[in-house]
């Protein structure tokens, strides 16, 4: 059967492979931090210069990383389906868009990053969002407003995810759903693969190994991401 509308939803894991480390893989850490600490509203509030910090090692992190087989694989693909196809991630990296950029998609083609995105800053008091490539003070005055600060566009722990409207409305669109490299820890992304059941997609799941969510799926397909990604995609009728 060849699909028309197709949603992947990416997580950490498919980055892994490309050096940057993913989130609770096995002690609830996120590059030695706490979670609470680093990726909350609150955790912001006791200890701004903590959290810029963080997201300031992140950013420059991304200089010293690639976008792998896996990312390469979905941007090949992107060029030549000629349905829609919105690819939602979870990561905050940019790899994703590095790879687009590198192989530009069909005209159906949307990536949204629903947690946010290293590269941009948001002003607290105005809500203007902007790109930001270097690092950010604790007090990074902001451009868009007189008493104004920058915090990086990130999505944390309580805050509201992005373009929730547009995901949901692709969600109930869809005939193949494809979650890849994603815990399915963290909702609302790992409430997707409900809805896309309750639309009649197919949904497929790709990780190193079954997730706990592994019964919601049609299908799984394990191994790492830069082997599996390609071969599920290059076997797939477009
Ligand atoms: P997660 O860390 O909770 O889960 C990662 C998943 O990827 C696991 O299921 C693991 O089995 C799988 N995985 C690990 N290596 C893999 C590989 N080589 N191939 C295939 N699968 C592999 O990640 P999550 O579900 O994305 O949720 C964590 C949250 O952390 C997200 O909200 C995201 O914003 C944030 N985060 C982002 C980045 C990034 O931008 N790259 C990195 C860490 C955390």
């Amino acid at each position: 059967m060849a699909f028309r509308s197709l949603v992947i939803l990416t997580g950490a894991g498919i980055s892994a492979e490309s050096g940057v480390p993913t989130f609770r893989a096995s002690d609830g850490l996120w590059c030695g931090h706490r979670v609470e600490a680093v990726a909350t509203p609150e955790g912001y509030a006791a200890d701004p210069a903590l959290v810029q910090d963080f997201y300031n090692q992140r950013r420059r992190q991304l200089a010293e990383v690639q976008p792998n087989a896996a990312h390469r694989a979905l941007a090949n693909l992107a060029a030549r389906w000629k349905g829609d196809f919105l690819l939602v991630t979870q990561n905050v990296d940019d790899l994703h868009d590095r790879a687009h950029r590198d192989t530009p998609p069909a005209s159906g083609f949307e990536l949204i990053h629903m947690h946010g995105d290293l590269l941009k800053a948001r002003c607290t008091r105005s809500g203007v969002v902007s790109d930001w490539s270097g690092d950010m003070a604790a007090d990074q005055a902001s451009p868009h407003h007189p008493q104004g600060v920058m915090r990086p566009h990130i999505v944390w722990f309580g805050e509201m995810p992005l373009a929730m409207e547009r995901i949901e409305r692709a969600l109930w669109d869809c005939d193949l759903f494809v979650a890849i490299g994603t815990s399915g820890a963290v909702y609302p992304a790992a409430g997707f693969v409900q809805t896309a059941n309750a639309a009649g997609a197919r949904t497929v799941e790709i990780n190193l190994e079954p997730t706990a969510g592994r019964h919601l799926f049609d299908e799984g397909v394990y191994g790492p991401a830069t082997q599996a990604v390609p071969a599920f995609f290059g076997a797939l009728k477009t």
